[in-house]
C-alpha cells in the first residue's frame, strides 16, 4: 500500500495512545492513509489486536533497547509521544522522563530521513505543577504560563520534556513540532497509568457485586465545582491535526472538551449505568479515599473477573485509587488562556 505518513505512537496502550491506534488507520484521516507503529513495554495485549499496526515491544527507558527497536523504522513520518513515568520525587521524574523522550528522540531522528513532526503530550501540570506541589497546597494553584510565577519556580517533567523536544528537533531542519496540554483525560485504557472514567467503573462494580449503594469518595468542592476534562478522542485528533496543518507547527495547545460538568452530575450517569443506587454527598460522613476503601478488594475483582468472564487484570493495575483521591480532592481547575 501507499502510505501517505507513517506514525509511531510511544504509549499506544495508553489512554490517548489507544485513540490514536483507532482513529490514524482510518481512510477519512487527515494526511492519511497512515501506516501505524505501536510501542509499549508489555506485550501486545488482546483487547487491541483489531487496530491496524506494527507492535513493536520496547522499553524506551532503555536506551539500547530503543535504538535497537526503533532506530530501523526509517518510514516514520510522525512521532506521537504519549506516555510518562512516576517516581518518587519531581527531580526523578525530571530525570526518568527526559531520558525515555531523549532515547526515542536520538532512535529516530537521525534514522528516519522522511521524519516530519513530533507531537508531545504533556498536561496541565504545566499549569499548576506537578502533583508533588499540588499535594503541598491542594486549593491554591495559580494556573499561569512557565516563567511567570515564582510558586511554579520548581521542578516539572512537562518543563524538561519540552527543553529537550525543542534541542532535539532543531537538529534535523524542517523538522516541526507541537505540544498538546489536555486537563484530565477521559478515555478507554486498562493500560493506563491515570484512568478517571476507567477507575470510577472499577469501584462502580464492586459496590453492584457488594450491593451497597455507590457514595462519592471525595470532598464537596470536588462534588461541586464545575470540572473539566479533555476526551482522549478529542486530543488525539487535535495531535494529528497539528501533525498535517501547516499553520499547526512550532506552538503548544491546551486541549479540552469546551464544556464544563461538574461531578455530581456523572455521578447520576454512572449510577444508572451499573444499576446502582444514586446517593447525594453526605456532609455528615466524613471523607472517604478510595485507596483506604479499596485496600483489601483484590480478591473480591478476581471473583468478579472469574464470575463475569473479564480479560483478566489485577484490582491495582485499573483502580488508579490515589489518582481518584487525588483528583476529588478539591475543586478542579478550568483553562484559561492568556
Ligand atoms: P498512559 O499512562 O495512559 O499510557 C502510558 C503508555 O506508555 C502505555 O502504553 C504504557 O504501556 C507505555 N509505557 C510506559 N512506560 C513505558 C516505557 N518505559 N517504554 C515503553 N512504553 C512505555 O499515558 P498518559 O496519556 O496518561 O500520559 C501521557 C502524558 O499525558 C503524561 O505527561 C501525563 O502527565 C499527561 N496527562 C495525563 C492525564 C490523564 O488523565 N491520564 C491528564 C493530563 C495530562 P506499558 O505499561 O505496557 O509500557
Amino acid at each position: 500500500a501507499d502510505f501517505q505518513s507513517v506514525g509511531l505512537i510511544v504509549g499506544v496502550t495508553g489512554i490517548v495512545g489507544n485513540s490514536l491506534a483507532e482513529i490514524l488507520p482510518r481512510s477519512d484521516t487527515p494526511g492519511g492513509p497512515w501506516k501505524v507503529y505501536g510501542v509499549a513495554r508489555r506485550p501486545r495485549p488482546s483487547w487491541n489486536s483489531d487496530q491496524p499496526m506494527e507492535y513493536v515491544q520496547c522499553d524506551i527507558s532503555d536506551a539500547g533497547d530503543t535504538l535497537a527497536k526503533l532506530s530501523p523504522l526509517s518510514d516514520v513520518t510522525h512521532i506521537f509521544y504519549v506516555t510518562w513515568t512516576s517516581r518518587s520525587n519531581e527531580s526523578e521524574n525530571c530525570e526518568a522522563n527526559g531520558n525515555m523522550l531523549r532515547n526515542v528522540l536520538t532512535a529516530v531522528i537521525g534514522n528516519a530521513p522522511n521524519l516530519r513532526h513530533i507531537c508531545l503530550q504533556t498536561g496541565n501540570k504545566h499549569y499548576i505543577g506537578p502533583f508533588e506541589l499540588v499535594r503541598q497546597s491542594p486549593t491554591a494553584r495559580p494556573a499561569v504560563h512557565r516563567g511567570l510565577c515564582p510558586e511554579l519556580d520548581y521542578p516539572n517533567f512537562q518543563y524538561n520534556l519540552e527543553d529537550i523536544l525543542f534541542e532535539e528537533a532543531a537538529k534535523k531542519e524542517g523538522l516541526t513540532w507541537s505540544i498538546h496540554r489536555p486537563a484530565i483525560i477521559f478515555g478507554c485504557s486498562p493500560y493506563s497509568m491515570m484512568n478517571i472514567i476507567g477507575s470510577l467503573c472499577v469501584y462502580a462494580t464492586i459496590c453492584k457485586h457488594e450491593n451497597v449503594p455507590l457514595k462519592f469518595p471525595g470532598s464537596k468542592a470536588a462534588w461541586n465545582s464545575y470540572s473539566n476534562a479533555s476526551d482522549a478522542e478529542l486530543i488525539a485528533e487535535q495531535q494529528i491535526w497539528a501533525g498535517v496543518e501547516p499553520t499547526a507547527k512550532n506552538e503548544a495547545f491546551n486541549c479540552s472538551n469546551g464544556d464544563v460538568f461538574k461531578w455530581k452530575h456523572l455521578w447520576k450517569v454512572l449510577a444508572e449505568q451499573f444499576g446502582l443506587e444514586y446517593v447525594e454527598f453526605d456532609e455528615s460522613e466524613k471523607e472517604m479515599s478510595l485507596a483506604v476503601m479499596m485496600k483489601d478488594k483484590g480478591p473480591v475483582w478476581d471473583e468478579i473477573v472469574t464470575e463475569k468472564g473479564l480479560v483478566p487484570s489485577k484490582l491495582e493495575e485499573i483502580g488508579i485509587w490515589w489518582f481518584v483521591d487525588l483528583t476529588f480532592a478539591g475543586e478542579a481547575m478550568l483553562d484559561r488562556y492568556e
